[in-house]
């Protein structure tokens, strides 16, 4: 099974639970805890929300996924890709669109050239409005 060499190759013992959460992460992709945690009680009952952030604080340390902050403070995860990605966030019907992080160097560039500060897109979703909400009246 590819997770658990992949995780034997990081060192960490890959236990039902961890191997539950990091599927859940990967089938949902940028689900909020809650959702994942919902996700992972269809097959193991009794895990807690409690568990579910520790498996997934776990999994981020080696790797494995990654957070973005959406909305008002909402965590989502998605599985770690090769490709770093920003996230464009709609207030109005929280759509959320994945682009590739070179898409925001222009922003980025000027930010590190006239700050010097290091802008971790990634991290944060864009808020704005889609092309849809935003042709509405
Ligand atoms: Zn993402
Ligand atoms: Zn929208």
């Amino acid at each position: 099974m590819a997770e658990k060499h992949e995780l034997h190759q990081k060192g960490l013992r890959l236990t039902p639970q961890r191997e539950l959460v990091l599927q859940a992460v990967r089938e949902l992709d940028h689900a909020t805890p809650e959702e994942l945690a919902e996700k992972v009680r269809q097959t193991h009952p009794g895990i807690n929300l409690s568990t579910v952030y520790r498996n997934l604080e776990t999994l981020e340390n080696v790797g494995l996924v990654q957070h973005s902050h959406v909305g008002h403070g909402g965590l989502r995860y998605h599985a770690a890709k090769e490709k770093l990605h920003a996230h464009l966030n709609c207030e109005s019907c929280g759509l959320l669109i994945e682009v590739p992080i070179e898409e925001t160097s222009l922003l980025t560039e000027s930010l590190l050239n006239n700050y010097g500060f290091h802008t971790d897109l990634a991290h944060l979703a864009i808020a704005g409005r889609c092309e849809s909400c935003f042709a509405k009246p």
